[in-house]
């Protein structure tokens, strides 16, 4: 049996998706740029992307620029903020995607930025009181904090961060890219300034995201040329992928009612299956509190050798993870901030909106096996 656990990583294309694409690519071949009418018809699916995303999320078309990845929406996002509000401090947390967390320390290293970390518990999630007495020292400044963390799934409440930050004047900047299609956003009530989603998260192609930036905030581009994005991103636009993102996102919005509960079922599956087989596991985050549907991250004690463990996994036929797929196996500095004692193997299982019950069994009986655990459910 072969059971794809790691959505987290990056989610398969949705067959709607793979549909729209292929017949886009028979039809739509112009430079967006061009006057004439194969360019006329590539910026008309550009546009009608662009207006659909923004009427998905409750934003204006204006609000949306496009972008490679989560990652550059994270970059310009944060790189832009700084520098167009001559921001001096910023406020983050150490159990960010390292997309955000390694352009901050850059922009600290080059000088740019006091760095502040806030302390997140040993469930990942954060303390209100302590932004707020960091916002007495430091209005008018940046915050940027993760919607739902990749790896473990504890979720911030945008809206509670969001007015805090405003109301010393400060902007706020949320990684939404593991959120964006899971969850119900509008963004002309929710208190952000900037917003990152990338399409492979949510059943689109790789290599396309965006940035929402709301009315009146500052934002700049990193990649300079031509006038593309109302001159925020140079380079002929990847009209194919645009277009899909907004087809994947329309996917999502129109089935949530059906698989969001679903999916939730499964990972409670998933949790009480391992709790009562192997009553050592430990949850990490807190995938009973304010979670995300899609994760369960546990460390399952008494078993040397990560490689081991997902070489073994993988074997027989289970793909997850040991946190985000980005840190390439390495270890990760989200455990390694909020369970700094973990011992034994740490394995990040996430769920998809098609993943079933056989499939969770099937992965608690290898896990099990691979354990050397006995298989007799007490
Ligand atoms: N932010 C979070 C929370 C992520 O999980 C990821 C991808 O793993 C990214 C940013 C980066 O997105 P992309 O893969 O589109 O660069």
């Amino acid at each position: 049996m072969n059971v794809y656990l790691d959505h987290a990583a990056t989610t398969p294309l949705h067959s709607e998706v793979k549909s729209c694409l292929i017949s886009l690519m028979d039809e739509v071949n112009g430079n967006p740029s061009s006057i004439h009418r194969y360019g006329r018809d590539a910026r008309q699916k550009i546009e009608e992307a662009r207006k659909n995303i923004a009427a998905m999320l409750g934003a204006e078309p204006t609000e949306i620029c496009f972008t490679s990845s989560g990652t550059e929406a994270d970059n310009m996002a944060v790189i832009t903020a700084v520098r167009q509000n001559n921001i001096r401090h910023v406020l983050s947390s150490p159990i960010e995607h390292h997309a955000v967390l390694n352009t901050f320390r850059q922009l600290a290293d080059n000088g740019e930025i006091e760095l502040d970390f806030i302390t997140p518990d040993s469930k990942g999630h954060i303390d209100l009181n302590e932004i707020e007495d960091w916002l007495k020292k430091h209005p008018g400044s940046l915050v940027s904090l993760m919607h739902a963390n990749n790896e473990i799934g504890t979720m911030i409440d945008l809206k509670e961060v969001g007015d805090l930050c405003h109301s010393y004047d400060a902007l706020f900047h949320t990684d939404t890219v593991q959120t964006i299609g899971y969850f119900n956003f509008n963004l002309q009530d929710l208190p952000v300034d900037y917003l990152a989603g990338s399409a492979h998260k949510f059943y689109g192609p790789k290599g396309i995201g965006f940035l929402y930036h709301a009315s009146g905030c500052k934002v700049g581009p990193l990649i300079y040329g031509g006038g593309q994005e109302k001159r925020l991103r140079a380079g002929t636009e990847n009209v194919h992928g645009i277009y899909a993102m907004a087809k994947a996102l329309e996917v999502m919005e129109q089935s949530r009612q059906e698989f969001a509960p679903v999916m939730k079922k499964r990972k409670q599956e998933l949790i009480d299956k391992i709790s009562s087989r192997i009553p050592e596991a430990h949850f990490n985050g807190d995938p009973e509190g304010q979670s995300h549907y899609t994760v369960v991250n546990v460390t399952l004690p008494k078993f040397e050798g990560q490689a081991l463990f997902f070489a073994r996994l993988d074997q027989a036929g289970i793909a997850a993870s040991g946190g985000s797929a980005c840190s390439g196996g390495g270890s990760s500095h989200v455990i390694e901030t909020i369970n700094p004692e973990a011992e034994g193997v740490t394995v990040r299982f996430s769920i998809g909106t098609s993943t079933t019950s056989e499939e969770i069994e099937y992965t608690v009986d290898k896990v099990m096996e691979i354990m050397g655990v006995t298989t007799e459910v007490a």
